[in-house]
């Protein structure tokens, strides 16, 4: 007999012979063909003449439906394939309900545990972390595709943690959250490089504020901080004209891009369900249950963790929670044409502005080899507008040439911008720290809010934290 069974994904294992209308759960299939095909002889598909094999980046049973994003094994998102499983999908949503409905149980997720809003590196962070203790998380994402937000639309940089005040919630995830991503990246293969950075002065009289970022970075834990004449940074960037400079050896860059799909992967494999263009739009909460609106349906959750980036306040005014207001604050970046790629080496930061706004106008190496210049600190109405209005190149010449002289007005470009999410308007000049709390009114609801730089350094400490308290409510 001519048979053609098509497995779906790893974390939800469903054999079904399609054609033949006929479905069969299968557990634990794993990525390989052979274990997929000894599970299809256990449950009595023999003879099969072909089997495909396609990674879901998210396959939920939920009020009766079936989300999805394909991948194909190769990782080709062909049309091809992509149609053929949003054929099959709805087939095995009837089907797989028949086989719930007749006994079969996979998960419970009448009441989720705990629900994740936003898929950026802190939600995701979170999804990876709290899927490795419990069971049924979901994280629901506004935007067709993870990192839409501040996530891919940033330096890369890994922080060491020099700038925060001691004590702080910036100080310690960027300190804690700086060594974790390292470990992971090392041992999930994510790109990345411990480039080193300078901090560079205009002059001798700046030396005081290079010396009191020191004794902050030192408070701070940092490790290696150092304090470089002339001679010494001429030999780590011969084109950087500073008398003085704080040597961080162990900030580093990271390729973002990887590291959320790693991110992402490492929870679904863990049994989380990542539901993208789902978008949060209401809340209905009491003592004893949580409903959550989407476009698409409701849920109900016993743990809520609100790490929705820019829109961080107004998910929190959805649970009545209305103290943080986030105004958004465009950072612009140049990129220095390709040709011109060798004027850095390292990450080269001037001393961070007195106004608070962002570390300053600096140099950044991707892996990739791209200079980047920025990113300026621009204080917007919208929290879509990363276009409008962009700075001219000249104004990033101004604050490049100042560190790295040779450099041409001509050898820069307009690049990309993202928002940040700042919790202090403009003309406030203190110190605003991460919000990561508990609801005051309601427990089982998690925020993170206000998570600006250095949220990416600081996503998986930021994680384990929030995790613990999530299974702490959750009495696991
Ligand atoms: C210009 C710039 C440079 C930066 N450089 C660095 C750096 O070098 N190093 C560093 O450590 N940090 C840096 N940061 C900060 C870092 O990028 C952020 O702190 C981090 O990306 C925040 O991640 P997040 O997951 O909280 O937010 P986001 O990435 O914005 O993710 C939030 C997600 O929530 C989704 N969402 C919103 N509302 C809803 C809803 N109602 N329902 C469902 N989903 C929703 C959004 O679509 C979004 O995808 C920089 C930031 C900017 C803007």
């Amino acid at each position: 007999m001519h048979r053609h069974v098509i497995a779906l994904s790893y974390q939800h294992p469903v054999a079904i012979e399609y054609g033949a209308g006929i479905i069969s759960p299968l557990f634990d299939i794993g990525r390989e063909g052979r274990t997929a095909e000894a599970h299809a002889h256990l449950f009595g598909y023999g003879g099969i003449e072909r089997f495909e094999y396609f990674e879901f980046y998210g396959i939920g049973f939920h009020s009766r439906r079936v989300y999805h994003t394909v991948k194909s094994k190769e990782g080709a998102q062909s049309c091809e394939a992509q149609n053929l499983m949003a054929r099959i999908c709805s087939d095995v949503l009837e089907k797989t309900w028949l086989a719930f409905e007749q006994g079969f149980t996979m998960n419970n997720t009448e009441t989720i545990n705990a629900v994740i809003i936003g898929g950026g590196v802190v939600g995701l962070a979170i999804a990876a972390e709290l899927s490795r203790h419990t069971e049924d998380v979901f994280l629901i994402e506004a935007m067709p595709r993870l990192g839409a937000g501040a996530s891919t639309r940033n330096s890369g940089v890994i922080h060491a943690g020099i700038y925060y005040p001691t004590g702080s919630l910036k100080a310690f995830h960027s300190v804690r959250g700086a060594r974790m991503l390292f470990e992971f990246c090392q041992h999930h293969r994510v790109p990345h490089h411990r480039v080193g950075k300078l901090i560079v002065i205009d002059s001798v009289d700046e030396i005081d504020a290079l010396h009191s970022l020191k004794r902050r970075g030192d408070e701070n834990g940092v490790e290696g901080l150092e304090i470089i004449e002339r001679d010494s940074i001429q030999k780590l960037e011969p084109h950087v004209a500073s008398p003085f400079a704080l040597w961080s050896p162990n900030t580093g860059i990271v390729e973002v891009e990887e590291l959320l799909k790693t991110l992402a992967r490492t929870a679904t494999e863990q049994g989380a369900h990542i539901l993208t263009d789902t978008r949060l739009i209401g809340v209905e909460i009491n003592d004893r249950t949580t409903r959550l609106r989407t476009e698409r349906e409701e849920f109900s959750a016993r743990i809520v963790i609100n790490a929705a980036g820019l829109y961080s306040d107004d998910v929190a005014r959805m649970f009545g929670y209305d103290r943080h207001t986030i105004y958004p604050c465009r950072g612009e970046y140049a990129e220095v044409v390709r040709s011109r790629s060798d004027i850095v080496h390292h990450l080269v930061y001037p001393l961070p502005p007195a106004s608070g706004h962002g570390t300053g106008v600096h140099f950044t190496k991707t892996l990739a080899g791209v200079v980047l210049v920025g990113p300026n600190a621009r204080y917007v109405e919208r929290k879509d507008d990363y276009e409008q209005d962009r700075a001219p190149l000249d104004s990033f010449f101004e604050s490049a040439s100042r560190i790295i002289p040779s450099l041409r007005r001509e050898d820069l470009r307009l690049s990309y911008s993202g928002l940040r999410a700042r919790l202090l308007p403009e003309h406030d000049h203190s110190f605003a720290d991460f919000v990561i709390a508990h609801d005051p009114r309601w427990p089982t609801v998690i925020h993170a809010i206000g998570i600006e730089s250095p949220g990416l350094t600081s996503a998986l400490s930021i994680a384990e934290s929030v995790s613990e308290m999530a299974r702490s409510a959750l009495g696991h």
